[in-house]
């Protein structure tokens, strides 16, 4: 699963369990940072080094992850949507828009 993580190659449903993983097993989590911190040095050692600026990989990975859950949080809400429309209706779903687009959620 980390490869497939690295690869940007889960599903939402993946990428929600993989993160979840990751925050409460450290053996997973040093696999994706030893697997992240290689890709990465292959990418991008040749330019970085050669133009003198340092790697700062383990920021690189926490902004991937970052991202995954940015990812995970718009999936959820497009759900939770969905199911206030199906439950409430119409009046409903327009005061729940309101509100979010108030409070720049969307
Ligand atoms: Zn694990």
């Amino acid at each position: 699963m980390v490869n497939r993580f690295l690869d940007h190659s889960l599903s939402v449903k993946e990428l929600d369990e993989f993160v979840h993983h990751i925050e409460e097993c450290p053996s997973c989590r040093d696999e994706l940072e030893t697997g992240f911190f290689i890709r990465k040095v292959m990418d991008e050692l040749d330019d970085k080094v050669g133009s003198g600026e340092s790697l700062d990989i383990l920021d690189l990975l926490e902004e991937d992850l970052r991202h995954a859950r940015h990812v995970i949080y718009i999936d959820r809400m497009e759900k939770i949507l969905i199911r206030a429309a199906q439950a409430a209706g119409a009046t409903m779903l327009a005061a729940l828009l309101a509100y979010l687009l108030a409070n720049r959620f969307l």
